[in-house]
């Protein structure tokens, strides 16, 4: 059960995390750079998504990534291997990233001389969502074989989204999942876009890159 101090050191917690976000921001767009909180469960295709990003649009725009994982020299890796900076931040004990990682995370990158920034989050439907980072917009990505009832289990981080990527369409059927199930069910939680896409099959990255450009031009 939960003490009445537990509750009160949680809203200081966020309390902080919201002034430590707007410092953020405010750095952010000083130096005119778009943020994307990228969110998503364990496998649902983050990783894979940004790179899809990274390979299309970096001839346009100077990018870099921040990796969170709670080890996350494995997905920064995967990153830098595409001709970019990726930051590493490691979460240790941590489920989600908050707004002090990334303040931490501002000071390895030199922002006058990049355009967008991706932050990968850990991977977790739960807390990231009451996280502000500074971002200027949050996606979060959600795959069919995690079942089409995993949209309106965690309404939440859906409703907070301006973006959500239904992945692995290509494979609905074996898992025995509606992809437009869950992509009718995020649009009821609240989030205003869904992309359907297949990240390995190559279905819906038109969109994502156009939804990206489009955001990143304002
Ligand atoms: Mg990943
Ligand atoms: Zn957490």
């Amino acid at each position: 059960m939960h003490k009445v101090s537990d509750v009160k050191v949680e809203q200081d917690i966020l309390k902080i995390n919201k002034r430590i976000a707007s410092d953020n921001r405010a750095l952010f767009d000083e130096n005119g750079v778009t943020v994307f909180n990228v969110m998503g469960a364990i496998g649902s295709g983050k990783t894979c998504l940004i790179e899809k990003a990274i390979d299309m649009l970096k001839d346009e725009y100077s990018i870099a990534v921040m990796a969170g994982d709670v080890v996350a020299k494995y997905d920064s890796d995967r990153f830098t291997a595409h001709g970019i900076i990726s930051i590493p931040i490691s979460t240790g004990k941590e489920c989600h990233l908050d707004a002090h990682f990334i303040e931490h995370g501002i000071e390895e990158l030199d922002l006058s001389s990049i355009d967008v920034l991706f932050i990968e989050n850990v991977g977790n439907l739960i807390c990231p969502s009451d996280f502000d980072l500074g971002e200027h917009f949050k996606i979060v990505i959600v795959s069919v074989s995690e079942g089409d009832d995993i949209v309106m289990k965690h309404p939440v981080i859906f409703k907070n989204a301006d973006l959500t990527v239904v992945n692995k369409i290509d494979i609905s059927e074996y898992v025995g999942a509606s992809s437009e199930k869950m992509a009718e069910d995020s649009m009821r939680c609240g989030c205003p876009r869904v992309i359907m896409a297949s990240c390995k099959k190559g279905a819906g990255i038109d969109e994502w890159i156009q939804y990206l450009r489009d955001s990143i031009e304002g």
